[in-house]
């Protein structure tokens, strides 16, 4: 029988009155499990909650706040094996990616246990005689957090981890197609001594359980992943409810890897191949643009296509598969649909774009890789969310510089050379928040600050002791002595 698996309101495990099927996108038989799709009242509920528990757990002290986000730490670390196959199942990254994101959840929550400890003010003599100014941080209050499909534990645990630090209450609404590793992170951090209410989990529809967020006057906050046009949404909610809501939204990339001439061959190639086409290309920081001078070009599109010849595209829990399913059926339709639309553009194929058999029914293609294409395509211009890059070939570092900034996103940004001049240019001159050198666009340290400029962000930064920035709100106090 498959398995019930229910909603965090108030400390306990409560059903919803509607269900949805979890599946396995490497074999489309296989049922996950069944998630509880919350209803407005649900979400209410454990609003509600969340303000009853606020006053106690921000007056917590940072040593409390560590105990239980060091246990939660301990505990993800433990189990990574299983939670990565669990991560694999529903989403359908590699196995070795789904482990690699399970540790990197545990690391987080020892990262923010740390954070507890470290969270510091400042004392400022006042300009007026007699006075002392200090400066404080402080819970904001209640945090939603409503997160994609992608990232299923990794962008779950860089949200949760930082606002429980800070001494905030959390509801949590995760992607509906991929709610299983979010589920079982809340079930470590509660067993890892949560106060009841602080945080809760409430599985269900964006236009339901998301909207009523957004539209809940008494959350204080919303950090919102995913895509541009939903982002917008919470945006305009937020900004129209009263009181308004602090917002932080982290969205869509075409993020451009430029390749000199001057680039090694091989470290550009795999750059491209691995920001591109891993985690089957569905990352917000993909290197879906690869800007390739002219010199270089017919050398590495050769090489990065017999590099594509050889990886394996199997289920996500073979041993020796490189490349998983696709998440799901609509997204590989608009993975066909963009690889059309390329075509007609006058792109060329120059490798992939097939669907392919496996011996369980799942959401498989090639990597596909396109040449001869312009940067006002619309292959180089929207996101595709999947497998699919395109190739533009440039004169020199100056076009590739203006082409890379030619983009309505600004996330990741990326360049393969072995000059020191070009990538130091290229590192203050990119329009990306994050910037790599001889390295793929996606991949990031957890310690750091993450997130983008122009239209893939807004707000301030995700991860590291940036998070602050966003998960408290700073107070200014005058004591006349
Ligand atoms: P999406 O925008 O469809 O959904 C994201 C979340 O919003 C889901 O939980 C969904 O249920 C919810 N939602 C949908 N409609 C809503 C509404 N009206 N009100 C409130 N919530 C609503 O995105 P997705 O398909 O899950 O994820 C893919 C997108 O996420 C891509 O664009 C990708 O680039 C982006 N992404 C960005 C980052 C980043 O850090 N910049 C990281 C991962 C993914």
């Amino acid at each position: 029988m498959t398995e019930m698996f229910k909603n965090l309101i108030a400390g306990e495990w409560a059903s919803a009155g509607n269900a949805s099927r979890n599946i396995n996108p490497s074999n489309t038989g296989d049922v996950v499990g069944e998630y509880a799709q919350g209803s407005v009242d649900d979400l209410n509920n454990a609003v509600a909650a969340a303000k009853a528990a606020f006053p106690a757990w921000s007056r917590t002290t940072p040593q409390e706040r560590y105990e239980i986000l060091k246990k939660a730490s301990d505990e993800i670390l433990a189990r990574k094996e299983e939670l990565g196959r669990l991560l694999s199942r529903e989403e359908g990254k590699t196995l070795a990616e789904g482990i690699g994101e399970a540790g990197r959840a545990g690391q987080i929550f020892a990262f923010f246990a740390g954070e507890c400890l470290r969270l510091a003010g400042e004392i400022l003599p006042s300009v007026r005689p007699g006075i002392g100014v200090e400066i404080t941080r402080e819970p904001v209050g209640i945090i939603g957090m409503i997160t994609p499909w992608n990232f299923p534990i990794a962008i779950p645990a860089w949200k949760m981890a930082p606002a429980l630090a800070y001494g905030n209450c959390v509801v949590i609404k995760p992607a509906d197609l991929v709610p299983g590793s979010a589920w079982a992170l809340v079930d470590i951090i509660q067993r890892a001594g949560l106060p009841k209410g602080v945080l809760n989990l409430v599985m269900g529809r964006g236009s339901v359980v998301g909207q009523a967020l957004l539209n809940h006057k008494d959350v204080h906050a919303i950090s919102f992943t995913g895509s541009v046009a939903t982002g917008r949404k919470v945006a305009e909610a937020c900004i129209a409810s009263s009181p308004m809501k602090k917002i932080q939204l982290e969205m869509g990339g075409k993020n451009p890897l430029v390749v000199l001439d001057d680039a090694d061959l091989k470290v550009a190639v795999e750059a491209a191949v691995n920001g591109a086409f891993f985690s089957t290309g569905q990352r917000c920081t993909a290197s879906s643009r690869l800007i390739v001078q002219a010199g270089i070009h017919d050398r590495f599109v050769e090489a990065a296509t017999e590099r594509l010849k050889g990886l394996v595209v199997d289920d996500a829990l073979k041993a020796g598969t490189h490349i998983g399913p696709v998440v799901d059926q609509s997204q590989l339709d608009q993975n066909l649909k963009y690889i059309a639309i390329a075509k007609d553009e006058g792109a060329k194929l120059a490798w992939g774009g097939d669907l392919l058999q496996r011996e369980t029914p799942g959401f498989y293609m090639q990597p596909a890789l396109f040449t001869e294409t312009t940067n006002a395509m619309r292959i180089s211009r929207e996101e595709v969310f999947g497998p699919v890059a395109n190739v533009i070939r440039v004169k020199d570092y100056e076009e590739a510089l203006s082409l890379a900034n030619d983009t309505e996103f600004g996330l990741a940004a990326g360049i393969c050379t072995t000059s020191l001049k070009h990538a130091t240019h290229f590192k203050r001159n990119s329009e990306a928040g994050m910037v790599m050198v001889n390295l793929p666009t996606a991949g990031v340290d957890y310690h750091v600050p993450f997130g983008g400029r122009k239209g893939s962000s807004y707000g301030s930064r995700e991860q590291g002791a940036y998070a602050k920035e966003f998960y408290t709100t700073v107070k200014t106090a005058y004591t006349l002595a």
